[in-house]
């Protein structure tokens, strides 16, 4: 048996003992009235009494009266046996039969006595002589403190809470530490003694903890929410305001709770309206689908809120009040009102343009030949083509047929360029796009400006003819003196052979014949070549080789070349590429360029060889054209207009030509400019892209 059961019973015995004495004390006092009794018989019987009677009647009354009070005593004593007996047993009653652990301690802590409830509690086969020990290692400290605050002089009561680990495992069989609160006691007046009393407290704190774990989750919930959230009570008294709500107001949450109408967040000026809001809510008419409002935040800026309202019941069902919660709307409200105006000024821009806008839901499959559903035109479509898709699919359909974006549209007789394009629907449906151009305009002026291109290009063509025009006269002049003294020596012949009556040798007639008629077709080929040039007006691309275009160029420029004595000099690179190009025009640029060489070297500087040279080369991929002079060079003030349109030094010039020369190389792609050239002079350079096989073989 363990000491705390032991000093149980010697506790018990005590009483026992008690009664014991009481029983034994009463058989001494009975004993000593009946020794008292019989001593005073035998005084009788001897007659001591009567030797002495002075001794006889106070002895027997202080016999009989000492007997009264000592059996007096006896019932006094008896009945405070009985009843102290009651009351020790009722106490212990309560000691034995308390759910509550109790136990009387030490002052050092040390354990005297337990109730069942702490035998329970604490296993009596452990061994440990103070609670100190059995409380969990992290709570000893707090134990010890306690104990040793109660045990110092002028202190009589503490409490403390600590974990204890019970006798009896869990179910899981893991020891489980279960809290204690203890209220402890020191009687001053008593032993050195502590009564202690202990309370498991360990579900109300797993009931704390829980609730402090859901009380932290709510709190964490409601601050991270960005809606406001304000309570009334019915009165109209704010009872409650998360922390958004503060945030958004820009007023702390003890200015806020307590307060009633005029709120401080309540715009200047309108309170009355703010005031008939508020007794709509109190009144619970305001709407389920919330209201908007307008709140003033502390710097004085004022802003758009939505408010939802709903009752506040408490838990015996009774309406407390209101809960309102907030959002602020500005953003959303500005969001709104921008898309709203960017949407006008989209649609006004789409019904204000120019080209005709219409999108077209794709035909189902199934429904091949129904109109196709128009599911938005702008005002230009519907003016051209009315509230139908058919518009849109005849545009389509002539677009398919041309084969390209300009497209005549036959029914309008219009031209229009279009673009059209896949966009998703505002339903997320893939629909057709089509925007029509109407370039009718642009097209007639892009017509008018290419013919009129076109005629500049033969006018300075013809314009080059006419400044060549003494050259070209001095040029036919040859052969056809030729042919005409070739004739009229033939016939001088002739005529002398039919004097002397001979017939003219045939072989003769043939011969001189034959060199009339060589004269005749160098001739011819110099007007057929000039013809040629003139000629065509419309501009016709096609594959050329490099050859074709300089070989009659140089032909044309040797015309000039040949009067003002200046040699043509050529330098072409071999095996070049073909050329996809206008070859007309390209001679054009070459002669223009040669021809104003040649009269660059007019009146070149002294000791300079009186050459041009045309160079052709490859220089990546594209071919350079160049031809360059020996003459003076270009002055600096002509060298910044050399292009300019009808910008000429000289006399007889027009100015136009380099302008053209440039349009035409730019026409092709292509680069003119000028530079100097290295031997001194000016060299002329132009290059031309190579056309790809595939462009080649197409246009063959
Ligand atoms: P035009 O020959 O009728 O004057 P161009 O447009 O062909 O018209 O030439 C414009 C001007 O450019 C010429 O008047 C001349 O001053 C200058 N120019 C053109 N080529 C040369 C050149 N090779 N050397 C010097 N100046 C030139």
């Amino acid at each position: 048996m363990n000491n705390w059961l032991a000093r149980t019973a010697e506790d018990t015995s005590a009483l026992r003992a008690m009664r014991w004495f009481t029983i034994t004390h009463g058989v001494a006092m009975g004993g000593f009235v009946v020794m008292m009794a019989l001593f005073l018989w035998f005084a009788h019987w001897s007659g001591l009494d009567e030797a002495d009677p002075l001794l006889e009647r106070p002895l027997q009354l202080a016999v009989v009266g000492l007997s009264l009070s000592v059996l007096l005593i006896l019932l006094l004593l008896g009945r405070h046996a009985r009843r102290r007996l009651a009351a020790e047993l009722e106490r212990d009653r309560l000691f034995t039969l308390s759910p509550d652990p109790l136990c009387v301690l030490g002052l050092d802590g040390a354990l005297v006595r337990g109730n069942p409830a702490f035998e329970r509690f604490f296993s009596p086969e452990r061994g440990e002589a103070s609670i100190i020990d059995r409380a969990h290692p992290d709570d000893r400290h707090v134990v010890s403190n306690a104990i040793e605050s109660v045990a110092r002089p002028g202190q009589v009561a503490t409490s403390f809470e600590a974990r204890f680990l019970p006798a009896t495992a869990d179910q899981t069989g893991a020891p489980s530490w279960r809290w204690l609160q203890w209220a402890v006691r020191r009687d001053p007046n008593s032993p050195p003694l502590l009564y202690a009393i202990a309370r498991d407290t360990t579900e109300r704190r797993e009931a704390e903890a829980a609730l402090a774990a859901e009380t932290l989750f709510r709190q964490a919930m409601e601050d991270s929410l960005l809606t406001g959230m304000r309570a009334f009570d019915r009165d109209g008294r704010i009872t409650y305001v998360n922390r958004a709500f503060c945030e958004m107001v820009g007023l702390p949450q003890q200015e806020l709770i307590g307060a009633r109408a005029p709120f401080p967040y309540w715009p200047d000026g309108d309170e009355v309206l703010q005031m008939a809001q508020l007794e709509r809510l109190l009144a619970g008419a305001t709407p389920r689908t919330g209201f908007e409002v307008k709140l003033r935040r502390s710097n004085g800026s004022v802003f758009d809120a939505k408010m939802y309202v709903s009752p506040l019941i408490d838990r015996d069902g009774r309406h407390t009040g209101w809960m309102t919660s907030i959002s602020d709307i500005t953003e959303p409200l500005r969001i709104r009102e921008a898309l709203a105006a960017a949407h006008e000024r989209f649609t006004t821009v789409l019904e204000e343009l120019d080209a005709a806008v219409s999108v077209v839901a794709p035909n189902d499959p199934a429904h091949e030949t129904q109109a196709p559903e128009l599911l938005f035109a702008n005002r230009m479509y519907r003016q051209l083509f009315g509230v139908t898709g058919d518009g849109h699919c005849s545009l389509l359909k002539a677009r398919a047929e041309a084969g390209g974006n300009e497209t005549f549209h036959n029914g309008l007789g219009r031209w229009f360029e279009l673009r059209a394009r896949e966009i998703r629907w505002v339903d997320g449906s893939v629909v057709q796009m089509l925007v029509a151009t109407d370039i009718s305009a642009r097209r007639e002026a892009d017509e008018q400006l290419r013919w009129q291109e076109q005629k500049l290009q033969q006018s300075s063509r013809l314009v080059t003819m006419g400044e060549m025009a003494s050259s070209l006269a001095h040029e036919l002049n040859q052969p056809l003196t030729a042919i005409s003294n070739y004739c009229m020596g033939l016939a001088a012949r002739i005529r002398a052979m039919a004097a002397q009556g001979r017939n003219t040798d045939p072989a003769v007639l043939l011969e001189a014949l034959q060199k009339t008629s060589a004269q005749a077709e160098r001739a011819g080929e110099v007007i057929r070549r000039i013809r040629n040039f003139v000629k065509r007006s419309e501009a016709e691309r096609r594959v050329c080789r490099v050859s074709e275009i300089t070989g009659e160029a140089l032909e044309l420029a040797s015309i000039d070349s040949t009067r003002h004595r200046v040699r043509l000099q050529t330098d072409i690179a071999r095996d070049l590429p073909d050329l996809l190009a206008d070859p007309i025009l390209l001679q054009q640029v070459l002669l223009n360029l040669l021809k104003n060489g040649v009269e660059a070297m007019r009146d070149p500087p002294p000791g300079s060889p009186r050459v041009v040279t045309l160079r052709v080369r490859r220089a990546g991929d594209s071919l350079e054209f160049s031809v360059s002079d020996r003459g003076a060079g270009i002055r600096e003030e002509v060298q910044a207009r050399l292009f300019e349109p009808f910008f000429t030094t000289k006399a007889e010039g027009m100015g136009i030509g380099l302008n053209i020369c440039r349009s035409i190389v730019e026409s092709h792609q292509g680069r003119l400019w000028a530079e100097r050239a290295e031997e001194g002079g000016t060299c002329f350079r132009f290059t031309l892209p190579i056309a790809g096989e595939a462009d080649l073989a197409q246009a063959a």
